[in-house]
């Protein structure tokens, strides 16, 4: 609705200044790594005005930003980001996973954001660029990555609370480890109705900075609480939307000898469109095995199935961690107890196998293209 690609930066205009071998960072072992904390030795840079368009793009040493105090990402928040992964295969290759989604997401989130759109092809050529520049921060790891994060900021310094006229798209990379510090262990979430991430006709669906603030101080409630993520509620019926940054999906026995996996639709607005929920619902398709739902499911409906000893398995999906098994679902003053790894060949792991073969290479697959 919002799309447009007027103009684009090109990857074939590219420039591109070395860290000096002095500047050149320590990398930290595979096992010391936490999520975020480490970035690489070069980053991405292109700028766009309104009068000039996009500028061309720069890959340089890893440095501060300058910015007037006025910009306006400083204010109003305008500021959009992307989570993507590369990853080492066994054969040695660095590869992406389904790229195109995130540059289609982000593309979507820009122009919800005033900001301005390009063609997601060139950038995916530049990230290409980027990871193959500081390839020796891709973990030599099947368990470990190079996180990519693409962010733009509407840079314009201007109080004003209209559109910026100036913007700096940049991308830095962050070598990381499993994400989880829970591992494989099932995570316990906090299900509090009286916290709402996202509404109809808001910008839940959409991947700006500006959805993640407000939600840190409740995921802090959850970590007091002794759990690991909070799960995000919607209406009176309390619908079960996603969970901290994951979307979210249940597994059933219908009861009638059909098994169904469940997750929340895209059309009320109310959850990021993940490049991982968008794997899982159609690789559940092609083995059609299972009913496969995008459909709401409440907190009603999960109790009942769990006193039925239907509910077989909750679990996150997102980029980060592929799955993450939930094993407790804190509502109210209930807790309902999920045997999510308890099965001989739980869906989740079987989902993060497959998923995870493409991205190391064990299997070549379309969707894991390689730099
Ligand atoms: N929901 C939210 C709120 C997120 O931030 C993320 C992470 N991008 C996801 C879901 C999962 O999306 P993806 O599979 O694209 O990482």
């Amino acid at each position: 609705r919002f799309l447009s690609y007027q103009a684009t930066f090109k990857a074939s205009d590219l420039e591109v200044e070395f860290a000096d071998p002095s500047q050149l960072k320590f990398k930290p072992k595979v096992e010391d790594l936490k999520f975020g904390k480490d970035f690489t030795d070069h980053m991405l840079e292109i700028k766009w005005t309104e009068a000039d368009g996009w500028g061309k793009p720069k890959i340089s040493p890893y440095h501060n930003l300058q910015m007037d105090p006025a910009a306006k990402v400083l204010h109003y928040s305008v500021e959009l980001f992307e989570g993507m992964k590369g990853f080492r295969g066994r054969d040695g290759q660095l590869r992406m996973f389904r790229p195109e989604m995130n540059m289609a997401r982000m593309n979507n989130t820009a122009a919800r954001s005033a900001l301005p759109t390009f063609d997601g092809g060139e950038l995916i050529e530049l990230l290409k660029k980027l990871v193959s520049i500081d390839q020796e921060w891709v973990p030599h790891s099947e368990s470990a990555s190079i996180y990519i994060r693409p962010t733009m900021i509407g840079t314009e310094p201007m109080l004003g609370v209209q559109r910026p006229t100036e913007a700096l798209l940049f991308v830095i990379l962050s070598p990381s480890g499993p994400y989880f510090s829970t591992g494989f262990q099932p995570c316990k979430l906090l299900a509090d109705p009286q916290y709402v991430r996202a509404w109809p006709g808001g910008c839940g669906a959409m991947k700006m900075g500006s959805n993640y603030g407000p939600t840190l101080a409740i995921q802090k409630i959850a970590e007091a609480k002794g759990m690991q993520q909070v799960l995000w509620l919607y209406g009176e019926d309390h619908q079960i939307t996603e969970v901290g940054a994951m979307n979210l999906f249940v597994f059933l026995d219908k009861g009638n000898g059909e098994k169904e996996l469940v997750t929340a639709g895209l059309e009320k607005g109310l959850i990021l469109p993940g490049v991982t929920r968008n794997t899982l619902l159609t690789l559940g398709r092609e083995w059609g095995e299972f009913k496969v739902s995008e459909r709401d499911i409440t907190m009603a409906e999960i109790i009942q199935a769990e006193s039925e000893n239907r509910l077989l398995e909750v679990f996150g999906a997102g980029t980060a961690a592929v799955v993450t098994p939930v094993g407790e679902i804190h509502f109210k003053d209930q807790v309902i107890k999920i045997p999510t790894m308890d099965h001989d060949q739980p869906l989740n792991q079987r989902f993060y196998n497959t998923i995870t073969d493409m991205q190391y290479g064990r299997v070549q697959h379309p969707w894991a293209p390689i730099i």
